[in-house]
């Protein structure tokens, strides 16, 4: 937990890596955090108002909503926003300003957690050259089941087909 009057008064600066395990909501959101990495800087406005300025960076796995698989995604987050003690006072800042409403205490995991959240695509996807990445094989029946891959009619599948008709 910071104090952020103290911080913005100081200029305080952090910088380095998150833990997964701090990051509950995140994690819930991913397959998998696999880094996240961040740079804030805690200052004052020109209205004195405290202020938070950074960029908070993540890589994350999530799954590929076209091949179903696994897919790496780099989120970079901007952080600029005016810390304000209350939502009276987020109301009251200018349309421009992101607020983050704090306490005498705030926890900045959380908030950077908030701005990565927001960052993250509502659907993820491989870029659209990777070769591996291919629908899975299913068909989508009209009633929004999946059935079992069929087999493709080859032509040894036909010509079976026929061998069997003229056995029986
Ligand atoms: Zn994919």
């Amino acid at each position: 937990m910071i104090d952020p009057r103290k911080q913005a008064d100081q200029h305080s600066e952090y910088q380095g890596p998150l833990q997964a395990a701090e990051l509950s909501r995140l994690r819930d959101a991913v397959e998998n955090i696999v880094d996240v990495q961040a740079t804030v800087n805690f200052g004052r406005d020109h209205q004195h108002r405290m202020q938070i300025q950074g960029v908070a960076d993540c890589n994350v796995s999530m799954i590929c909503q076209r091949c179903l698989q696994p897919s790496n995604q780099e989120i970079k987050a901007e952080i600029d926003a005016i810390l304000v003690f209350s939502e009276e006072r987020a109301k009251a800042l200018p349309q421009d300003l992101d607020a983050w409403v704090v306490g005498e205490t705030a926890n900045l995991h959380e908030l950077i957690e908030d701005e990565l959240l927001l960052a993250l695509p509502i659907v993820a996807y491989h870029p659209i050259d990777d070769v591996r990445c291919k629908p899975p094989a299913i068909i989508e029946t009209t009633d929004g089941s999946d059935l079992a891959p069929v087999e493709s009619e080859s032509p040894f599948a036909l010509l079976r087909a026929l061998k069997t008709e003229q056995e029986n």
